[in-house]
Order: C-alpha cells, then sequence, then structure tokens
C-alpha cells in the first residue's frame, strides 16, 4: 500500500521542520469489530491539511494527509451495523469515540472527548485504504460522483452546517453577505441559494467572484476597492476566508443584534475590540464541520438541489505540486486525487 503526502516534522515545540514524503509503503490497517476498511477512490485537498502541512496544527508523529475520502467498503469489522461490503462511502476522519458522553448521545460525536484521528494518523485520506468509524462514514448518494463528493465531506459538510446555522434565526428571501469564495466559500454561496438566500460574496480575487456568481451570488463585492459607505449591511455574515482582515470587515458588513459566523481560521489570533461587539450586540458563532446527520443531508441536498463543487481532478502522485499551487492561492475550487 502506497500513503503519499506523508509529513514529518522534528524538532522542538519551538522549531519544526516539515516535509512531505510522497509514497511511502506503510502497512494495510486492520479494521476492529466496530470499523471499516475502505478502498479509497478519491480524496481532495483542504485549506486545514494546508495548515497542517505548515505546522500551524501543532507537533505531529508522521502522518498521512487528507481527511476528504471517498471509497468502497472492503471490510466491515463483526459488530458493525448499517454498513457492508461494497458500500460508496465518505467519513470524516474522526473515531475511537466513546458512544455514551452527551456529544455522542447529543449526535455531536466529533467533540467527543476520547475521539482520536483527525490531522494524526498514518493512513489519511491521501492513502490507499484507510479506516472509518460507522459514527464517521455515510453513503454517497446517487447522483454525484467519487470526485464530486469527496469536497463535500469537510468543505461542503461545513458550508451546510453554517447555512444551519443561519437559517435558525434569518429566514430564506433574505440577504447574506459571505466573506470568502474558495473551496468552502463557493459551495456556501450554492447552499446559501438552496435555502433561498440573496448572497453578496466578498473576496480580494475577481475570479472568486465570478465563480461565487456562478454558484448563484448575487452581487460579488471586491474587497480591495470597498468603500466603507457601499457596504449593506445583512442580519448575519458568514466569513470563510482566513485573513484576519475578514472578520474586520465582517463586523461592518453585519447588522446590529446580527450574528458573524465563524468558519474561517486565521492563522495568528485576532485582535477584536469588543466595544465594536458590545455596543451592536453583534455575536460571533464558531462553526466546526458538522455532524454525521449534517453530512448526510448535506450530500442528500447536493445530490437532488444539483449542487457540485468546483474540481480540478488530478492523479494522486501530484499531491505535492497541489500543495504549492494551493499555498500560492492558485488555485480554484478544489484539487480531487484519484487513486488509479
Ligand atoms: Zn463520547
Ligand atoms: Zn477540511
Amino acid at each position: 500500500m502506497s500513503s503519499t503526502a506523508t509529513v514529518t516534522q522534528n524538532g522542538s515545540a519551538k522549531t519544526m521542520k516539515s516535509q512531505i514524503v510522497v509514497k511511502q509503503d506503510v502497512p494495510i490497517p486492520t479494521p476492529g469489530p466496530n470499523d471499516l476498511l475502505v478502498k479509497l477512490s478519491a480524496s481532495s485537498l483542504c485549506m486545514s491539511d494546508m495548515a497542517a502541512y505548515a505546522g500551524h496544527l501543532g507537533e505531529r508523529a508522521p502522518v498521512c494527509l487528507g481527511h476528504e475520502p471517498v471509497g468502497i467498503v472492503v471490510e466491515a469489522g463483526a459488530g458493525v451495523v448499517g454498513f457492508a461490503k461494497g458500500d460508496r462511502v465518505g467519513f470524516m476522519p474522526f473515531k475511537g469515540m466513546c458512544e455514551d458522553c452527551e456529544e455522542c448521545l447529543s449526535g455531536q460525536s466529533r467533540f467527543c472527548e476520547k475521539k482520536v484521528g483527525g490531522m494524526t494518523e498514518l493512513h489519511g485520506g491521501f492513502s490507499e485504504y484507510a479506516i472509518a468509524a460507522p459514527l464517521s462514514t455515510v453513503k454517497i448518494p446517487e447522483g454525484l460522483t467519487d470526485e464530486e463528493a469527496a469536497p463535500l465531506l469537510c468543505a461542503g459538510v461545513t458550508a451546510y452546517n453554517a447555512l444551519k446555522v443561519v437559517a435558525k434565526e434569518q429566514p430564506g428571501g433574505t440577504p447574506l453577505n459571505i466573506i470568502g469564495v474558495g473551496g468552502v466559500g463557493h459551495l456556501a454561496v450554492a447552499y446559501a441559494k438552496a435555502f433561498g438566500y440573496r448572497v453578496t460574496a466578498f473576496d480580494i480575487a475577481e475570479d472568486k467572484l465570478e465563480l461565487a456568481k456562478k454558484y448563484g451570488a448575487t452581487k460579488g463585492v471586491n474587497t480591495l476597492t470597498l468603500k466603507d459607505e457601499d457596504i449593506v449591511k445583512t442580519q448575519t455574515t458568514i466569513v470563510i476566508s482566513g485573513a484576519a482582515p475578514a472578520y474586520a470587515l465582517a463586523v461592518k458588513t453585519t447588522k446590529n443584534h446580527g450574528r458573524i459566523i465563524a468558519v474561517g481560521v486565521p492563522h495568528a489570533p485576532l485582535t477584536f475590540n469588543v466595544l465594536d461587539l458590545i455596543l451592536r450586540e453583534v455575536s460571533i458563532v464558531p462553526i466546526c464541520q458538522g455532524s454525521k446527520q449534517d453530512l448526510d443531508e448535506s450530500l442528500k441536498m447536493a445530490a437532488e438541489y444539483g449542487i457540485k463543487p468546483t474540481i480540478q481532478i488530478k492523479k494522486i502522485g501530484q499531491l505535492y505540486e497541489g500543495f504549492q499551487s494551493m499555498a500560492k492561492g492558485e488555485v480554484t475550487g478544489r484539487l480531487v486525487y484519484r487513486f488509479d
């Protein structure tokens, strides 16, 4: 079995080196009684992989990145219910959940303190075989190819969950500001349209604004030339950009008593004048991916509404070039890697 994009990091907590080792042979993992062994067919590159590669997620043992994988179940443990050999599935990376804590019992098992996985494994989404927990796994609906489905496993479910949170307090048909139209952002625009919102998209790149319009944004605003007096405030602003100025902009684009939905992660702590929020009662609501139910809903909605991510299909051997392109901000939509 080949495992690509293995990141090894050495050094102290203060200094760290990262490198990609392409094609390192590692043993095929053995599934436990409650695990699925999945042979992967497609897997896409997420900004979180970039953050891990750059060392922003902390020091790690050697790992294989990738957390938007789609494939076929080749083995289901004896205790597995709901999945069988041959199922086409996608999965989120967490496993080992206790299934007995408040988070697990409320369907939010990605917050379980017992969970393992994520950006810490030798068998991540860029390996040929991976172990999946049924609690993190869903079947891929008809109407989505493996390559179309892969970006929905993280980017898509995150965008969908953000819209669900918006919809709890803001009715469809109303205007919504979305800042950042990258891999997650263009899907947020698509889901927002499906939820009935009238989206104004903000970005610094004209091609990203064109992408937003293609996915249903009624207006695209280039923030490089935006004047404060031209801003139209909305009840909610979703920030998907990881650039710190995006959050400063969101304070301006959100109405009094409104909410800023935080999805994008700046690599340095944000500095806020809390008074700016207090005086207008604007709150910040963070979104962490989504539950298994959110994932299932987001895939079904994508299949039924024809929400297809913008993708560039590559071979897994081209992964390193993808990291470089992504780091330079040259990628529109998502890079999806095939294993055959
Ligand atoms: Zn738990
Ligand atoms: Zn991700």
